[in-house]
């Protein structure tokens, strides 16, 4: 059997799959997803593949009220931050891809506010290890997000939040 090399545990530095500009790296946090390059703000980061279900589960990127898509890697490995590198924009086929929320250096680990993306999340209370100095200390969702993050994020969230309730 070839040995998937993110499981390989003979070398930490070998533990890693590339995706074009993008990289896999299996962290002490778990897996997580570098940059090999710089991005500006505003730059196509990654498009978004996967396929589409009607159940959310720690993988899944909420597309619409009652979907969510169950990306494959390298989005699958995005981590969450409350400080963000990433956000998303709305393709014409409704899939959120991401791009740079700030300048991305080359070397960064990829973020996104799981709020950018998520009405709801089922275990909300989950305690946010993201180690962001401005850590809401849990994982919220976009229904509970204070009105400041909203307006941080303009731009950068899924277009069917604009039209949800709060
Ligand atoms: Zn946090």
């Amino acid at each position: 059997m070839p040995q998937n090399p993110l499981h390989d545990p003979s070398s930490r530095s070998s533990a890693f799959i590339r995706f074009g500009a993008l990289e896999v790296r299996i962290t002490e946090r778990g897996y997580a997803v570098f940059a090999l390059r710089p991005f500006k703000r505003g730059e196509l980061v990654l498009r978004v593949m996967g396929e589409i279900t009607d159940e959310q589960d720690i993988y899944t990127i909420q597309i619409a009220p009652d979907q969510h898509l169950q990306p494959l890697p390298p989005a699958k490995f995005l981590n969450h931050s409350c400080n963000p590198n990433l956000g998303v924009k709305t393709s014409r086929d409704g899939i959120p891809d991401f791009y740079a929320f700030r300048a991305i250096a080359s070397g960064d680990e990829l973020t996104f506010d799981y709020a950018m993306t998520e009405y709801e999340i089922v275990a909300s209370d989950v305690v946010c290890r993201c180690g962001a100095e401005q850590c809401r200390g849990h994982l919220g969702a976009w229904r509970t997000l204070p009105t400041a993050w909203r307006e941080r994020y303009r731009g950068f969230v899924a277009d069917y939040l604009l039209d949800m309730p709060l």
